[in-house]
């Protein structure tokens, strides 16, 4: 009641839920009352948390940001909303998004931008920006998001919290509308990572209705919270400290990487030399994906339809035409266009074969040390408005893309704010900033 009561007076400002869903939630919260009562309360039981609106939730409507999902609501929960459901966590609704994870400001949702609540001119990072504004403005304290190209990384440093990427095939993608399949993983977003690795523990796992989840065992994630950090083999990879790196951010990157240091862990530089062709790479697979996914939304299945369509044809395209975002239809476009024939040896399979090299960097890097850490995105978070150039846009995702190209775990933390701190660790003002640390499959 409290956290519904915050969103209520905090979110016609912030805009970071698309859908609150208070009766739900306080039946939720009664029933985990009653399971406490009975002493079968676990560590998340009544957990009051947000869910990015790509998840499927039975019931409730699950837009993806997106015009044409408006009116949709869903018949079933995904995987990851009925495994949290099971752990007692009470859903107070449903956050804000770039069109279908298109994005990295919140600025392509049909529902409207999101201000980060650190200093509302700033923009929350995107495509997760609801759930990351919502988490950093006390108005629940985790959020579920989803990351196809830094979507939980990039808004989790933008809005100072911490925000795990796991492993693809780690999470199951059952219910979760897909982006780039290939590439689109569930996490969650917190203050700590103690919180993450609960949270974790509790979406993670196989599951029959997602093939490329991966049939492993789920370890406590929190049993290693307090390992002793000596002897930790941290690699600074060159290409995220290079040019386009923002001055502030490398040297609060640098000084929490000088706290590992001081805590016993080693660190040298390492390489990954096939960085510069991250971008180009994810910007053909990725679209190339969304186009064949998006092609369901066609007005006769789904969501929105055009109003007196003249025939078939014109039903297709005006309710394309009319219920996608212009980022959407660009990508759309992009992904047909590389997947014709003629055009598909020359981009896709060009771009999943430098996506192989991509990954291959990533396994001799880890063959040398633990850990990569580097920061999350080049800039703190920018003004609203401020990034209008698409490609500009597309280069916020430098450092964070190609851990999805290779499906290894990320995760972003804290880091410090611009204009430095005061004492107590307090911000003086300024924007955060995030320290990336990146891991080997299922690290
Ligand atoms: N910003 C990237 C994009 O626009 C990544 C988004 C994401 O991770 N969903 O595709």
């Amino acid at each position: 009641e409290h956290l519904l009561a915050r969103i209520e007076r905090h979110d016609g400002e912030l805009n970071s839920f698309i859908t609150v869903t208070a009766e739900q939630a306080l039946e939720a919260a009664d029933q985990a009352d009653a399971a406490r009562a009975q002493g079968e309360a676990g560590p998340l039981t009544g957990l009051p948390l947000a869910l990015k609106d790509i998840f499927c939730t039975r019931g409730v409507k699950t837009s993806a940001g997106s015009r044409m999902l408006d009116n949709f609501v869903s018949p079933y929960d995904a995987t990851v909303v009925e495994k949290l459901a099971a752990a007692g966590t009470v859903s107070l609704g449903k956050t804000n998004m770039d069109e279908f994870a298109m994005g990295s400001s919140n600025e392509n949702s049909f529902y409207g931008p999101v201000k980060n609540p650190w200093d509302l001119a700033a923009v929350p990072g995107g495509s997760s920006g609801g759930s990351a504004a919502a988490v950093a403005a006390g108005l629940v304290p985790a959020a579920m998001g989803t990351d196809t190209g830094g979507s939980i990384r990039q808004p989790s440093a933008f809005c100072g919290l911490t925000g795990l990427k796991p492993t693809y095939g780690r999470v199951s993608r059952y219910g979760m509308i897909a982006y780039a399949s290939s590439l689109d993983q569930a996490g969650p977003m917190a203050r700590s990572a103690a919180d993450c690795a609960l949270l974790l523990g509790a979406i993670a796992g196989h599951d029959l209705r997602d093939s490329t989840s991966v049939a492993r065992g789920v370890p406590d994630y929190t049993e290693e919270l307090d390992a002793p950090l000596s002897g930790l083999k941290i690699g600074l990879p060159r290409e995220y400290f290079g040019d386009g790196l923002s001055p502030e951010v490398e040297g609060a990157v640098r000084e929490a990487i000088g706290v590992f240091e001081t805590l016993g862990a080693t660190v040298r530089e390492v390489s990954l030399p096939h960085t510069p062709y991250a971008i180009p790479a994810y910007y053909v697979i990725a679209p190339a994906e969304a186009s064949s996914n998006l092609s369901r939304f066609d007005g006769v299945r789904f969501g929105y339809r055009c109003e007196a369509p003249a025939d078939l044809i014109d039903l297709y395209k005006r309710s394309r035409a009319e219920g996608f975002g212009e980022e959407v239809k660009r990508r759309i476009l992009i992904g047909t266009h590389t997947l014709s024939e003629g055009f598909f040896d020359a981009y896709y399979k060009k771009a999943q074969q430098v996506r192989r090299l991509i990954r291959q960097d990533f396994l001799d890097a880890f063959d040398e040390v633990d850990v990569l850490m580097g920061p999350a995105s080049p800039t703190p978070a920018f003004d609203l408005g401020a990034n209008k150039d698409p490609v500009s846009m597309y280069l916020q995702d430098i450092y964070t893309i190609a851990v999805n190209l290779a499906g290894i775990p990320g995760i972003s933390v804290p880091a410090g704010f611009t204009g430095g701190r005061s004492t107590g660790g307090r911000p003086t003002g300024g924007r955060p900033i995030g320290l990336q640390i990146l891991g080997t499959h299922f690290a």
